[in-house]
């Protein structure tokens, strides 16, 4: 007999009550967002006998949380302390945060394998002595304010996030009006332009908004935001929001939905949630410092990390009666995902990539193609032009270990713009291993911005990346995030020093000089021929980076004493093409060949014109699939 997919709270909770074994004390079976929590007076017990737990998750086809029952729970004092006796001092406890929503205490170790005793021993008996359900996860070296701020609000407000998830649960199992046998696509954003990203699906029954970002480079809000005051989009009836990564051109919107009400989830992964508040912060006191419109307030920021339902990768959650969602590595930056959607009862497959990288990088492992199904494939073709084709990976660095050399050599310094979140990373990496193995020069490498910050927030997620250098991290502690080679400039006034200093390599950002502590050292280096000015990654049209990689060789800025100056720009202007975290466009055809199974369609995006309609050409031809390059706020019907 064929199961039914959709089955009510009744029928879920009779299944789980004839099934399970009886005297464990079960108190409350309920929605916990989109997975199913039971509350037991005997955790143990179901945690001991986990197969028991996965025969009726497969049954009633729902992923199943095992809760302590709140009544049984040691108070939290007493807790910590019966924890810090079970786990060996050698583990190197630095944190434990208990949240009473869930009945989960987070403990953060050093060394996370002695925390976690031969086989998971420790866990057990933390379980049975507390009743509490231990997380053990790797202290970061570089401890996170963003990661602490976070847990210290979810925990703060657990009444709140448990009413959160009931509700979302309850809407996700409802009942469907109708069986679902239409899907469509609308591009309210990020269509034929890179910025603003937000995609919507709707089916019969739901509909779910991809990504919402902004335009960082835009001044205009009418192409600064996306375009959600459209017909389609009706806050009242979103089921979900996933964002795929932390860049704002992807995630920047994002709290605006919660300041005009909406209550929904927003779904995404650990690493991106911790990334995009603190991009998200950081956009509003730019914005501020600027004296511009904030198009929301911090408080609609803490309202979507309250929001946030993160899931890990391969993970299928129901996030509609009608649509399941995976997230698959996208090998853009720490915890970017593709987004894997089945909806209906096998009607249709979406996989959206956001940003992704199907390629080499040091820093994370390139984007998953291999998916159950696929039918439609939504990509992003940033560089997507026939001459986007970047040499390889190791001319890249070489080239790079060039021009650094020679501005050494020179007596200059060579300044990189860089954003905090991403090529920041992948470029500290390459300079330390150069400077180690004697192929650039060992000179200081002054890092500021929010680049620190984001370095912390790397170290707590060491599994999302790369083999190696989770290694490095883990196992070997050759952090080299933690290299002697790096100097992390806290204050401005430490800049003064650095422009009268010696040969030195200075990280700083934004990445496309549209703000950040990279336009001051730009304003007092670019006048001596002997610096360079070296960009590695994507300038968006319009951005001061852009002009000046154009060739714009004097520049009005504000100097310190506020008063505009011109300055000209003496310092050599150089690019090195191939660090980026996007697909080349070899990368980008490469894919289309090897995702498995090879879609229908192919719909391309969050790309200039020209480049999104030549790779759209190319595809069709190449392949001979329908492939199309929609404008904003185009729908397209995929079922
Ligand atoms: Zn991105």
């Amino acid at each position: 007999m064929q199961r039914r997919i959709e089955k009510p709270y009744e029928e879920i909770r009779n299944c789980i009550l004839e099934n399970i074994p009886s005297g464990i004390g079960i108190t409350r079976i309920e929605y916990e967002g989109p997975r199913i929590a039971i509350y037991t007076k005997k955790p143990e017990v179901l945690l001991g006998q986990s197969y028991v737990v996965a025969d009726i998750a497969g049954m009633i086809k729902k992923r199943i949380v095992v809760r302590a029952d709140p009544s049984v729970r040691l108070p939290e004092e007493e807790a910590e302390r019966r924890i810090k006796e079970i786990i060996p001092k050698e583990a190197g406890i630095s944190a434990i945060f208990f949240d009473p929503a869930t009945g989960e205490v987070t403990i953060e170790a050093k060394k996370p394998s002695l925390a976690l005793g031969k086989e998971g021993a420790n866990v057990q008996e933390i379980i049975k002595a507390t009743r509490w359900s231990p997380k053990i996860v790797k202290a970061s070296p570089i401890p996170s304010k963003t990661i602490t701020q976070i847990r210290h609000y979810m925990c703060s407000m657990s009444r709140e996030r448990e009413r959160i998830m009931r509700e979302v649960g309850e809407a996700v199992f409802r009942t469907p009006v109708v069986e679902t046998k239409n899907v469509r696509v609308t591009f309210l954003g990020g269509s034929m332009e890179v910025g603003r990203s937000a995609i919507l699906v709707q089916t019969d029954e739901s509909s779910v908004l991809l990504d919402c970002g902004v335009n960082p480079a835009s001044t205009n809000p009418r192409d600064g935001f996306p375009r959600l005051n459209v017909p389609e989009f009706d806050l009242d009836r979103l089921d979900a929001v996933v964002i795929t990564h932390a860049h704002l051109d992807h995630s920047g919107f994002l709290p605006f939905l919660y300041k005009y009400g909406y209550d929904g989830p927003v779904y995404c992964s650990m690493p991106t949630l911790s990334l995009m508040t603190l991009l998200q912060l950081d956009y509003l006191q730019v914005l501020e410092s600027e004296g511009r419109v904030t198009p929301y307030s911090k408080a609609d920021i803490r309202d979507a990390v309250l929001h946030a339902i993160t899931l890990r990768f391969n993970e299928v959650t129901d996030i509609a009666p009608d649509i399941r969602l995976t997230l698959h590595n996208a090998g853009h930056i720490l915890g970017s995902s593709i987004v894997h959607l089945h909806i209906g009862r096998g009607l249709h497959n979406i996989v959206y990539t956001g940003d992704f990288k199907f390629g080499y990088t040091r820093l994370l492992r390139p984007a998953a193609s291999t998916f159950p199904r696929v039918e439609t494939l939504i990509m992003e073709s940033t560089y997507g032009a026939p001459e986007d084709v970047m040499p390889p990976r190791r001319s890249v660095e070489e080239e790079f270990a060039r021009v650094v050399n020679q501005t050494l050599k020179d007596g200059g310094k060579v300044l990189i713009p860089v954003p905090a979140v991403g090529r920041a990373q992948e470029i500290m990496v390459v300079l330390d291993e150069y400077m180690r193995r004697g192929e650039i020069a060992e000179v200081p490498v002054y890092v500021e911005g929010m680049i620190e910050e984001a370095n912390g927030i790397h170290m707590a997620y060491p599994t999302y990346l790369s083999q190696e250098l989770k290694n490095k991290i883990l196992y070997e502690d050759q952090n080299p995030f933690e290299s002697e080679y790096f100097v992390f400039v806290k204050q401005p006034d430490q800049r003064f020093e650095i422009v009268e200093g010696g040969p030195c390599v200075i990280l700083a950002t934004s990445g496309m000089m549209v703000g950040g502590p990279v336009l001051d050292y730009f304003r007092q280096l670019a006048p001596d021929k002997r610096n360079t000015l070296l960009f590695v990654t994507y300038q968006v049209n319009g951005s001061l980076g852009r002009r000046i990689q154009s060739g714009l060789r004097q520049v009005s800025m504000v100097n310190s004493e506020g008063r505009v100056e011109v300055v000209d720009v003496n310092m050599r202007v150089e690019t090195v093409e191939g660090f980026t975290g996007h697909s080349d466009r070899a990368q980008l055809i490469n894919y289309v060949r090897k995702i498995s199974p090879t879609p229908r369609r192919v719909v391309l995006c969050h790309g200039e014109p020209r480049k999104c309609l030549n790779m759209a050409m190319t595809i069709s031809r190449m392949m001979k699939l329908t492939c199309r390059a929609p404008s904003n706020l185009e729908s397209i019907r995929l079922v």
